[in-house]
């Protein structure tokens, strides 16, 4: 038991009047509501935030169009991108402070907070600032002929859609937002966050270091309160431009319908899934299981791309289970503030709820439970890492994401039948297969419904490689050059002389 103390910033920030960050300013809200910030390793109390209400959601909305047609428009593209690797300096800086809080609140463990939510999000906030000046459209020769000898020239532009609503998960709630403004700030938009109610602490903090990284007020805006009050209001504002949105896939749609409706308002939807993992013969039992820990079980298994249904041969199974068990049962479990921590709690009440529930629905199908499948003592929202055994690919966990610590392993004879196996799935955000056959591996690729397809590997993001889902996990891609389609208009303008 090794925990940290707190910064000193973090504890007096943690009893600071927060609510939202409005054009350039940490604002209390108007409203008497405020809603509780829990620790999920202990399950107190930590904070209260004031839950947000049409006057901040105007507010901010108000604050991001001046500033797109203002402060912004006037930035130029090379001043946008040194913003931006400013504020990518900030979070290094703040590094340990932020990394505290967020592990406070989201319950992932203090060296995950660390190195995902601060140094990756700092390396895609410089990937995207290098985007900012290099955003162009083409010149281009007109197909038809003359008429009567008169000549035409055209060009397209690349212009900012205005302003992004961005809706942001508990999970990664630096990483996933860093993702959205950054993208947005780079293509000339500016922005209006809705972090979760369960992690609506952390943006506050960066949207304080955006200003000191030069970024002018009222460019990037943070309310916070119920998705299901502010998500409406948010999305059905007059200044909205486009939502960005990461979340649930029934979440997703909703959110999808709303911004259709309002004028086809542009949307892009990062949504969960049920990603599959592929182990072939030629991988020894050792390589299986070091796979199976890297897809499955990082942070609790609360990540969107992370594997929750894998498919092993039938003459590996018994032995890879029994080894995978063995390997869990060996894993600290612990608080999140506790560097010694490898596995921390569920990050809130209800999705710890809705775990233990899935538990009892396993045992009812007829599940074999391997190893886990029960709540952990104590104070806070834990669970054990948990192996089932499914008796068939039509098993409720074959099916539904869990987005927990829960691995479904089902046996396959022959590669026809796994690749089957694989697409049959309403969702396709992620997927990866292992084998030492690259060759074999190569011809899989095309026939594996996915988004993303990871080869030897799972769960690696990277600001270069385009990310995003098909079928039922989502609309649109981050990342790459991919992002700028989602965040500007193309405009033709065409010349006669
Ligand atoms: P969620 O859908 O419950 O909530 C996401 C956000 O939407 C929150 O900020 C919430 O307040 C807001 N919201 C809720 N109702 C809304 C409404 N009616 N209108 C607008 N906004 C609303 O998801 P969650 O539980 O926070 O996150 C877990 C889910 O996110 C999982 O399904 C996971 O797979 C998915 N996820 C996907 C990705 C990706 O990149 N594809 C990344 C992380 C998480």
């Amino acid at each position: 038991m090794s925990e940290i103390r707190l910064l000193e910033q973090v504890s007096s920030f943690l009893t600071r009047n927060n609510g939202h960050y409005i054009n350039g300013r940490a604002v209390n809200g108007s409203g008497s509501e405020r809603f509780p910030v829990v620790n999920p390793s202990s399950g107190e109390v930590i904070a209260e935030v004031n839950e947000g209400t049409a006057e901040e959601v105007n507010a901010a909305m108000d604050a991001a169009r001046a500033a797109f047609t203002g402060s912004w428009a006037q930035t130029s593209p090379m001043e946008r991108g040194n913003c931006l690797n400013r504020l990518a300096e900030l979070l290094q800086q703040h590094r340990e402070e932020l990394a505290q809080l967020e592990s406070l609140c989201s319950g992932k463990i203090i060296q995950l907070s660390r190195l995902f939510e601060l140094d990756q999000s700092s390396h895609f906030m410089r990937y995207f600032a290098g985007w900012a000046s290099k955003i162009s459209g083409e010149t281009m020769s007109l197909s038809l002929p003359s008429m009567q000898g008169e000549k035409y020239t055209a060009f397209t532009r690349r212009e900012p859609v205005g302003v992004v609503v961005g809706i942001v998960p508990w999970n990664f709630s630096i990483m996933i937002a860093v993702w959205k403004m950054a993208a947005a700030l780079a293509c000339g938009c500016t922005i209006v966050l809705k972090p979760s109610e369960f992690t609506p602490l952390t943006l506050l903090r960066v949207a304080e270091l955006a200003k000191e990284a030069g970024i002018p007020d009222g460019v990037i805006n943070v309310v916070n309160g119920s998705g299901r009050t502010l998500g409406p209001l948010l999305i059905g504002h007059p200044h909205c431009a486009k939502v960005s949105f990461t979340g649930s896939v029934p979440t997703g749609i909703a959110v999808g319908k709303e911004a259709m409706a309002d004028n086809l308002k542009r949307v892009t939807l990062e949504l969960g899934g049920k990603n599959g993992a592929a182990f072939l013969a030629d991988v020894t039992p050792d390589a299986m299981v070091n796979g199976i820990l890297e897809a499955g079980y990082m942070n609790q298994g609360q990540i969107c791309a992370a594997a929750e249904r894998f498919y092993l041969p039938k003459s590996h199974i018994d032995e890879v289970l029994q080894k995978l068990a063995q390997r869990l049962s060996q894993l600290h479990i612990g608080a999140s503030l506790d560097e010694s921590t490898e596995f921390g709690p569920l990050a809130n009440r209800a999705h710890y709820e809705k775990i233990l529930a899935l538990f009892d629905k396993a045992r009812q199908e007829g599940n074999e439970i391997v190893y886990g499948g029960n709540a952990l003592q104590g104070p806070g929202f834990f669970v054990e890492p948990t192996i089932i055994r499914a008796k068939s690919a039509q098993d409720l966990l074959m099916r539904e994401e869990t987005f927990g610590p829960v691995c479904t392993f089902l046996a396959y004879e022959e590669e026809e039948e796994l690749i089957a196996m694989m697409n049959d799935s309403p969702y396709g955000l992620a997927a990866s297969l292992w084998t030492n056959d690259l060759s074999k591996a190569l011809r899989m690729v095309d026939r594996i419904e996915s988004g993303t397809l990871w080869i030897n590997m799972h769960n690696f993001l990277d600001p270069a490689l385009p990310f995003g889902g098909i079928k039922a996990s989502g609309i649109g891609r981050e990342f790459g050059s991919a992002f700028i389609e989602h965040y500007t208009e193309l405009k033709s303008v065409m010349v006669r002389y």
